[in-house]
Formats: C-alpha cells, structure tokens, sequence
C-alpha cells in the first residue's frame, strides 16, 4: 500500500518535474539569484533521486521478480533477494526524504513558494504592469457604485448636468461625456458608502456629467474625466477620489 502511495507521489513530482526545471530566478521577483539557484539545484535533486527510489526501484524489483520467476532459486536465494530489494528501496527512500527536506529547507531560507510558482508570477506581473502604467483609477482607488438602473433610465435622455455650464443642456450620448468629481462629491460618496450621510442627496455634490465645453471650461484633466464617464456608464463605478485639473 506505501509503495502505492509512493508510486503515486512519483508521478505527481514527475508530471512537476519538467515545469520546476524551467523556473528561473525571474520567475520568483524579490528572491535572491544565488539562493534560488541553491534551491533549484537541490530541488531538482530531490526529484530525481524520489522518482529513482520509486518508480526505478519499483522497475527494478519487478524485472528481478520476473527474472527470478522464471529461474530456479532456491527459497533462501529468493529470500535474499527480497531483503536486499526491500533494503534498497528503503534506503533510496531514506536518501530521497533527506535531499527533499534540504531542498525544503533552501527554499524556505530563500523565501519560494513552490510548487505553486503560478500565484507569485501572476501577482508579479499584475504588480509589474501597475508600475509600467499607472493608473491611478485602477485597483488603489476606492469606488463609488452607482445603481446600475440610474444610468440605464439615463442611457437615453443623459444631457449635461453642470449648472455652471453655458452650454444649452446638450445631450451626452451613453458611454460619453465627462465626469466632473469635485472633491466635495468624494465626502459626499464616501459619507454614503459608510452609512454616515444624513439627508437627502446634496444637488451639486454628487459627480457632475457633463459637455466638452462644461469640461474644458472647469479646466478638469478631459482624458481622466471621460475615462471615468466611462467606466461610470459601464458599470456604475466613480473613483472615490476628485478629477485632477488639466
Ligand atoms: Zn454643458
């Protein structure tokens, strides 16, 4: 039954194997280059000398039982083979869980996760596409979340909503227009968000919709404000933060 179990382990360290012997250093940011190379030496090691004691040993024992089989040993010739084999296997095994735990300790001291490289290298990439390209509206900012049924009444009579506007309420076609968050409106969402607004909805408080002309008349940055018209239409989310000046 161990030697099932074992057989079975091998496998899954064989179907690892080819995938821990294409990790590198860049695969594991922050890791120490030399400590990572120690590691995935000894890793490599530790493998093979598991799969050796397991699925070797197991081919080994069955060609000799084949072999013995098919001679005629005497029982206490066959006997010592047995010993010999079972003395081997656990050897190999000894010597397999002694490299894995070296290997354990190596990766511990150099702070790797394996064998789930996957998580670290995604998250580091995320982390790394953040840095390439800021975006201050993306995952650091709060939002607020509209009712999405707001802003499907208003996907057809949507006009500009900025009273300080000159502009004869022109009409904001869905998925345009420029959203104007005064840093009042970010009190304001927040207050509600927690729970701790009192009143009615402050007109004038809450983001403003609004025309080019209302846009470039407050001066607001246009390509953060109709990113964030946007991205308001699409899912009802406002950056709990006000629209920079351009
Ligand atoms: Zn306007």
């Amino acid at each position: 039954m161990l030697e099932v179990i074992l057989l079975v382990v091998g496998l899954i360290y064989a179907i690892r194997r080819p995938k821990l012997k294409r990790l590198t250093v860049s695969d594991y940011p922050g890791v120490d280059e030399a400590k990572f190379v120690e590691w995935h030496r000894q890793q490599l090691r530790a493998v093979n000398i598991f799969l050796w004691a397991t699925w070797g040993a197991f081919l080994v024992k069955v060609t000799i039982l084949v072999v013995l089989s098919g001679s005629h040993f005497s029982q206490a010739t066959a006997l010592t083979w047995t010993i010999l084999i079972l003395v081997a296997w656990l050897v190999g095994l000894l010597v397999a869980a002694g490299a894995g735990s070296k290997a354990k300790r190596l990766r511990k001291a150099a702070g790797i996760s394996w064998p789930a490289p996957d998580v670290s290298r995604s998250s580091s990439q995320l982390s790394e596409a953040a840095v390439a390209h800021p975006r201050p509206d993306s995952s650091e900012v709060e939002f607020y979340q509209y009712d999405m049924r707001t802003i499907e009444a208003l996907k057809t009579c949507a006009v500009c909503s900025d009273k300080g506007c000159p502009c004869p309420e022109t009409p904001i076609p869905e998925g345009s227009g420029y959203l104007y968050i005064s840093q009042e409106a970010v009190v304001r969402m927040k207050a509600i968000k927690g729970g701790t607004a009192r009143g009615a909805l402050g007109v004038g408080l809450m983001p403003l919709l609004v025309c080019g002309q209302g846009a470039r008349l407050r001066g607001i940055d246009l390509k953060v404000a109709a990113d964030d018209a946007r991205q308001w239409w699409e899912s009802g989310k406002v950056p709990l933060r006000a629209t920079p000046m351009a």
